[in-house]
């Protein structure tokens, strides 16, 4: 008999862990959390909750249990160690790429612009209906663009083959396409909105009104990438649901912050791609998952190339964008933007799937959020703005996925590391099987 299918015959209590439930809410110390098929039916003080007779108990003292997270930022399925491109992207890829995301405790993951739909409609309704063996949730949105605007440099190579982004010039054409998503069913999209520095044809603010209120009217979310003071506030002012990245090189302005406090956007800071990789440190959480092979490669590159790894010296502006993060991290949270967990991982094996939402919240929490509130960016808040109604945090009706924690991420956020377990729908993720598949650098 599977795993999953004597979960399902058979309730089981996780108890006298500690137990973050997602919410923001006090953890609850000794506590005990009840799974039944594949879901949470209680969860409290051990003591407080009743019990199934025939239960299966399973003693989880000195841990912590936290929701399992929710990415929504990456770029799925080019990704494949060194090599990167479109002849990458197969359904098998994709599905290395939420392995990951689950072996680290991530339990949905959406892929944002550059997934092409139809095949990505497919790929849910096959791993809905169990096709695939366990991983992350798959979610994705399509992008919209000009024609040859859009993704960065490394992405826009796949995007462009696999016709992943929607060209829009025109109000009507944006209309048209947003209409054909809202057809399809799906719940967001994505713009870009940025020249690159004058080398890119950036979406004019006619288009992107046309999209958000069409997007509006279907009861859709809109994800804007955006880099300058001038495009931040042009995209929230015009109502976009989620403002990603922020501002490089600039200080915020009082214009700006009343704005997020009118708006309350959320907020996908993607900050790690452009830190410097945790390769470089040495450190088995991030290097496990990685051929050994990759690892060499990438700690013996030290000279600095776009959107790729190195371990040379800190680059020249890291001092600067350490302040203008610092300022803008703490900022933009204490006027209302609401943070959620995304990573951009996807374009290199130095910040890739999983390992990089650890590497984020902890930048948060460095730049002043509290860990118990990096805990909801990553957890309830993504899954209330993706309409993921049965996922995020610990609470009955709630898909049982879950982290099991050998030392506390309240006292110090880097123990999100310190994983012991991860549970999805109830069942015990094999995490060694899937080292030992990546550690031979196989990819199925
Ligand atoms: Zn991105």
């Amino acid at each position: 008999m599977s795993s999953q299918s004597r979960s399902a015959a058979r309730a089981v209590v996780y108890e006298n862990a500690r137990l973050i439930v997602g919410d923001g809410s006090a953890a609850i110390e000794a506590g005990a959390l009840v799974v039944q098929d594949g879901r949470i039916t209680a969860v409290g003080r051990k003591g407080d909750v009743s019990v199934p007779a025939n239960a299966a108990h399973v003693d989880l003292s000195g841990r912590t249990v936290m929701p399992a997270m929710i990415d929504v930022h990456v770029h799925i399925g080019y990704e494949g160690y060194t090599r990167w491109g479109a002849d990458n992207y197969t359904a098998q890829n994709v599905l290395d790429h939420l392995q990951r995301e689950a072996f680290y405790g991530v339990a949905a993951t959406q892929s944002v612009g550059s997934s092409p739909t139809d095949p990505s409609i497919q790929f849910q309704r096959d791993q809905e209906a169990g096709k695939f063996p366990p991983a992350s949730r798959f979610l994705f949105m399509p992008g919209m663009a000009p024609p040859g605007g859009g993704p960065d440099a490394v992405l826009l190579k796949g995007t462009t083959a696999l016709h992943a982004v929607y060209e829009v010039s025109t109000p009507e054409a944006a209309r048209a396409a947003v209409q054909e998503m809202a057809a399809k069913n799906l719940k967001s999209v994505k713009i870009w909105v940025d020249d690159r520095r004058g080398t890119y044809p950036k979406m004019t603010p006619e288009v992107y009104a046309a999209i958000i209120d069409e997007a509006h009217r279907h009861q859709m979310k809109v994800h804007a990438h955006a880099t300058t003071l001038p495009d931040q506030k042009a995209v929230v002012r015009a109502g976009v649901d989620v403002l990603v990245h922020t501002v490089q090189g600039e200080k915020l302005d009082d214009e700006f912050l009343a704005l997020l406090r009118e708006k309350k956007p959320y907020w996908t800071t993607v900050i790690g791609l452009g830190d410097r990789t945790e390769i470089c440190d040495h450190d088995p959480f991030v290097d496990q998952t990685l051929p050994a092979s990759v690892v060499q490669a990438i700690r013996a590159t030290t000279e600095p190339r776009p959107l790729a790894p190195n371990c040379g010296p800190r680059s020249p502006n890291f001092a600067a964008r350490e302040e203008t993060l610092a300022n803008n991290v703490s900022k933009m949270v204490s006027n209302g933007a609401r943070l959620v967990l995304g990573t951009d991982a996807g374009i290199h094996p130095g910040y890739t799937f999983g390992s990089a939402d650890h590497h984020e919240i902890a930048r948060w929490v460095q730049f002043g959020v509290s860990p118990m509130e990096a805990i909801v960016a990553a957890t309830s808040r993504p899954a209330d703005l993706m309409g993921l109604n049965d996922m995020g945090s610990l609470a009955p009706g709630k898909r049982a996925d879950f982290i099991v924690l050998n030392a506390n991420p309240l006292d110090d956020i880097r123990n999100s590391r310190r994983i012991a377990n991860v549970y999805l729908r109830g069942a015990k993720l094999d995490r060694e099987a899937l080292v030992a598949k990546w550690k031979k650098g196989s990819k199925t």
